[in-house]
């Protein structure tokens, strides 16, 4: 078995309903180990491009939204965005986190357990698990940096840049 890397997203119906322990409990049954954690407020742009698979179904509108956390606003509108590893880290999440439709995911499961279709249809669900190693590796990339991550799991390369401001602590 390899050691995989995977994105977890505490979606912000997590958030609202007060979930990230239970979550995080559940998810610690796997013995991965967490390599990068932080708080994101998440930009249209950032959610167009995380769904970019989805974006010609008809509900990708208020997918976006949900994972914006329109639904919910402050303080609830945010993500935990988490990067787990272990050996078969997607396939032991995946089956943690349950199918993508909560009414047919596992009950106890995370999704089943505390999932919800909307009226608007939109699955609720919770959480986001990275589905394969590519799928993993795009989304690593697109909400980490390289030096936000305890180890750099792919490939990095210097280069210089521009100093623009930027916010210290005062
Ligand atoms: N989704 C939905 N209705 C669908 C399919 C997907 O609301 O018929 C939402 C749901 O929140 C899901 C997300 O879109 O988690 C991404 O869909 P994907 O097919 O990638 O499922 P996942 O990988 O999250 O299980
Ligand atoms: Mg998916």
């Amino acid at each position: 078995m390899a050691i995989e890397q995977l994105l977890i997203l505490i979606k912000p119906d997590g958030i609202k309903k007060s979930l990230t322990g239970n979550i995080l409990t559940k998810l610690s049954e796997a013995r991965m180990v967490i390599i990068g954690a932080k708080v994101v407020k998440v930009s249209k742009e950032l959610a167009e491009q995380h769904y970019f698979h989805l974006k010609d179904r008809p509900f990708f509108g208020e997918l976006v939204d949900y994972i914006q956390g329109k639904l919910y606003g402050e303080p609830y509108d945010r993500v935990l965005a988490l990067v787990y590893q272990g050996e078969d880290a997607i396939t032991r999440m995946r089956t943690l986190a349950g199918a993508t439709n909560p009414e047919e995911a596992d009950p106890v499961s995370i999704r089943g357990a505390y999932g919800r279709i909307t009226t608007k249809g939109v699955y609720e669900n919770v959480v986001h698990c990275s589905s394969d190693m590519s799928e993993a590796e795009r989304e690593i990339k697109l909400w980490f940096k390289p030096e936000e991550i305890v180890k750099y799991i792919y490939p990095t390369k210097k280069i210089t840049v521009e100093k623009e401001e930027e916010i210290v602590w005062e």
